[in-house]
């Protein structure tokens, strides 16, 4: 096999991943839109002779909402999903010896002042998810965040994301002339409005929920222009890798949305989820549809970590009732833990 078919194979492994709904006409695998995208990026690992470089930002922290998830650290929805990827650079490694190395972009510290989130809880989160993936020596993922880049060192974390803004941000008005326009920017708008809205129903919210809505739709625009400015800062450390994405991706984009599970979610992520286990393996699920359904949970290590069996229906909808909203119940904790 010549590179050029080697590359075609490594990303038909990635693209058969593809995130979300297919949109007519689009075979990712095969469409000639989404390869020319993707395809350069391999192909000058492969005639390097080195491994393929993957950029996935996400993994900030998980969601502050507790009908959501089981508590701050990563559990075993973040192990399931990292098992996942890990597969995935296997899989690349059968056709390719160098294989493919996936860097884990973790960006709570870039969004943790716009979605309420304490720094101590994005390190706690960070540091755990470094454990999880030095467990599984020699995984081919890492984590990079801002914390490590260069220069960046003794900095507060509120100059980070000044830096951070002050370098790689765009104007707001930019950013609201294109989520007019329609299209992708705003099915991220509308995504990540509904995201913020839902968590900030946390128990003792007195706001009301036009307040709410309002305040939502606001910090939509500041993560957008938040999560460009990190997607700037990542290209430029990592120039030569293919663009991966947690949110699904239009036809042709530069950057391609991935899933974290066998599953298609759709716009699920381990850190607004819980795993549950079935006889067909992990899925990610809310845990208050997880808990109605009668799931048992599993604790591992003292902590809350995951769901066994009596699964809901489908993965959570897109919509944002009442239901998804209120009745989060408290956290649960491990017997005699603090
Ligand atoms: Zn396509």
């Amino acid at each position: 096999m010549n590179s050029e078919e080697i590359s075609a194979r490594i990303l038909r492994i990635v693209l058969r991943h593809r995130r979300g709904a297919p949109e007519p006409g689009c075979d990712a695998e095969t469409c000639p839109r989404c390869v020319p995208a993707h395809l350069p990026a391999v192909r000058a690992s492969v005639r390097a002779g080195v491994p393929v470089e993957c950029v996935l930002p996400g993994f900030p922290c998980k969601s502050p909402n507790p009908a959501k998830v089981l508590g701050t650290l990563p559990d075993r929805a973040e192990e399931v999903a990292l098992d996942f990827l890990a597969g995935l650079c296997r899989q690349v490694r059968e056709v390719y010896p160098p294989g493919m190395r996936l860097v884990i972009c973790s960006d709570g510290r870039v969004f943790s002042d716009l979605i309420g989130v304490h720094d101590e809880v994005v390190t706690a989160y960070q540091d755990e998810i470094r454990r999880m993936l030095a467990r599984r020596r020699p995984a081919p993922l890492s984590l990079f965040s801002i914390d490590d880049v260069p220069g960046m060192d003794g900095c507060s974390y509120d100059a980070m994301r000044r830096a951070l803004d002050e370098t790689y941000g765009e104007r707001p008005e930019r950013i609201r002339e294109e989520v007019r326009a329609g299209g992708e920017a705003l099915d991220l708008y509308r995504a990540l409005t509904r995201f913020l809205l839902e968590d900030s129903f946390t128990p003792g919210v007195s706001r009301t929920r036009s307040a709410l809505q309002r305040e939502a739709r606001r910090r939509a625009y500041g993560v957008i222009a938040r999560s460009r400015a990190w997607g700037g800062l990542v290209a430029e450390h990592f120039p030569r890798a293919v663009r991966l994405s947690i949110h699904p991706q239009r036809c042709g984009s530069a950057k391609f949305g991935i899933r974290l599970t066998p599953e298609d979610d759709g716009w699920l992520t381990p850190w607004h989820a819980v795993a549950v286990e079935s006889d067909d393996g992990y899925v990610l699920r809310r845990r208050a549809d997880t808990e109605r359904a009668g799931a048992r949970l599993v604790h591992r290590e003292g902590r809350p970590s995951h769901f066994v069996r009596a699964l809901p229906d489908t993965p959570p909808s897109a919509t944002c009732g009442p239901e998804t909203l209120h009745g989060p119940s408290p956290l649960t904790r491990a017997p005699g833990a603090a």
